[in-house]
């Protein structure tokens, strides 16, 4: 079979690799204990589920308009008022299958052969591959610990080119659970002005925040630079809603219309019934308070977890102020022997923590950054627990 250039320039998703392997252990009934969770441990609220059933029950069940019913996009433009202060228009607004949706009609209505998209690592696994599949050219630019995962103006300034086109920002951060401060994305937002670039601000924790941080939104900060960004938001995190498939974006309305345009003739709306959820979702006060308690048991397992890495000496991490992911560096123990073989990267360490611990992180790897790994607290107590003890004593067992 001849396969299209375009499929053959995208790679797999690495965190397969490491799933595809817990799962034979546990087909082997060897108790692993999975930390790869991409998504919310707890069941959407029953009051969407209800808005859900009451849609199907009123025939709610036909094509909507392509990029969002306007009950919806309503909802999403009180939303961006209340939440951001972003005054937006209906058309300006496009609802989309998943906020991953929202990025790769993005990519593919902005984007051609030779442009430059700079992504900051760690990043969003799917951002590199989705501006691959536009033919566009990813610019990675490097962060660590030290930096606490962000880039500075002077390393944005430094990487623009003649063929730079945008800038992707997403905070607080997948993998890293680190987030811009309104005075970063200041600095960063003059370059951008300066270079005409536009801003893809993909938000979609900005809901799972703690000690008080407070989210902006790159778009917020003048007329000038909501002009010059494209905020990403959606469902699936905030609300537990990722089954659902609801995402959206906001931006000029030129760029509103090209999505719509491709988006009416690729999957058209996304699900009706998913829609109708997501006003309830986005308009009740029930909402409020389900994302409150969802966000202290995050913040309560997080403390937990930065206790336990303090004790652990060779693993070092960085304490997450939004999001369900810890990012701990594991640089410490590379170079060191385990099975006859030396710890060179992510990969391997992954490999040692599944096999000696039977616990499964997410190799940083995947995500650009090759001394992590990512472990999600999206899980149990319980589990976190178990699973702590388990990496703490395979971590001190293994020879200095
Ligand atoms: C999960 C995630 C998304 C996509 O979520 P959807 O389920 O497609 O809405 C987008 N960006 C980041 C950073 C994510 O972690």
């Amino acid at each position: 079979m001849k396969f299209a250039q375009r499929i053959q320039n995208i790679q797999p998703s690495m965190t397969l690799a490491i799933s595809a392997q817990a799962q034979s252990l546990k087909e082997q009934e060897i108790d692993v204990i999975g930390f790869g969770a991409g998504e919310p441990d707890f069941a959407t609220p029953e009051h969407i589920k209800q808005a859900a059933i009451r849609a199907i029950q009123a025939n709610d069940t036909h094509y909507t308009l392509v990029g969002g019913t306007l009950a919806l996009k309503d909802a999403i433009i009180e939303k961006f008022e209340g939440d951001n202060g972003l005054f937006y228009e209906r058309n300006q607004i496009v609802v989309s299958c998943g906020a991953k949706h929202s990025f790769y009609n993005l990519a593919q209505v902005l984007w051609d052969a030779g442009d430059e998209i700079i992504i900051p690592a760690p990043y969003w696994v799917s951002y590199p591959d989705m501006v691959v599949l536009a033919s566009a050219t990813p610019v990675i630019l490097n962060t660590d610990q030290s930096s606490q995962f962000k880039i500075t103006a002077e390393q944005l300034q430094n990487a623009i080119t003649s063929k730079t086109r945008a800038l992707v920002l997403n905070s607080p951060s997948n993998p890293s659970g680190s987030a811009y401060t309104r005075a970063e994305l200041e600095a960063l937002a003059e370059v951008v002005l300066k270079h005409q670039l536009l801003v893809i601000s993909d938000e979609i924790y900005e809901k799972i925040v703690f000690d008080g941080f407070e989210h902006v939104s790159i778009a917020y900060l003048s007329d000038a630079m909501k002009r010059s960004t494209v905020v990403i938001n959606g469902a699936s995190k905030c609300f537990a809603m990722t089954g659902w498939r609801i995402g959206y974006l906001a931006a000029a309305a030129e760029i509103a219309a090209a999505v719509t345009k491709l988006q009416g003739q690729s999957t058209s709306n996304p699900t009706s019934i998913a829609q109708a959820a997501c006003v309830e979702a986005l308009k009740s006060h029930q909402t409020k308070v389900a994302v409150q308690k969802m966000v202290e048991e995050f913040k309560m397992r997080r403390d937990y977890l930065m206790d336990r890495y303090a004790k652990i000496e060779s693993v070092a991490c960085y304490q997450p102020v939004g999001t369900f992911y810890s990012f701990p560096d594991f640089s410490g123990i590379l170079g060191r022997e385990w099975n006859g073989k030396t710890l060179k990267g992510s990969l391997d360490v992954a490999e040692f923590l599944l096999e000696e611990a039977k616990v499964a992180l997410v190799p940083g790897i995947a995500f650009g950054a090759d001394n992590n790994l990512r472990l999600s607290f999206a899980t149990s107590m319980e589990n976190l627990k178990e699973g702590m003890d388990r990496i703490e004593s395979a971590v001190k067992s293994l020879p200095a």
